[in-house]
């Protein structure tokens, strides 16, 4: 990979960090509709033609709880949703962009201390134990 193809991954996800900080309101979960009863014994619902309405579902801990949403509230909880799902799509676009940014980059192995100086002078440096432990796990 380049500079300019690095310069460019690093614009997009600079882009994709304000996009996250910028979302809003995010809720996980699905909009389903439910039929119900109204409890008029009178009422069609209670011969089985339940009125259909609109609650918010989300499972937490292998529970799932729900929420009436009415009108106003369904609104809301849609745009909730979407800004869940538009996190998630960021999130995997960095994914990638910093997955290939870290495969671009030179996979260095830290420098072992042992017999090296910046004298020059090998000879004289005493041998420390530790950086020869350490430098055999690099
Ligand atoms: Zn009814």
């Amino acid at each position: 990979m380049n500079k300019r193809e690095i310069a460019r991954i690093k614009r997009r996800l600079g882009y994709l960090h304000k996009r996250l900080t910028e979302i809003g309101p995010i809720m996980r979960g699905t909009i389903v509709l439910l039929g119900t009863r109204c409890g008029n014994p009178r009422c069609r619902c209670a011969k089985g033609e339940k009125h259909p309405q609109y609650y918010f579902s989300v499972s937490v801990k292998k529970k799932t709880k729900l929420m009436y949403l009415g009108k106003s509230r369904k609104v809301e909880a849609e745009k909730y949703s979407k800004n869940y799902e538009l996190l998630w799509n960021i999130v995997e676009e960095m994914t990638l962009l910093n997955f290939e940014l870290l495969k671009a980059k030179k996979a260095l192995t830290l420098p072992r201390k042992v017999g090296k100086s910046r004298s020059g002078n090998k000879k004289n440096q005493p041998f420390n134990c530790s950086d020869a432990i350490a430098g055999s796990y690099l």
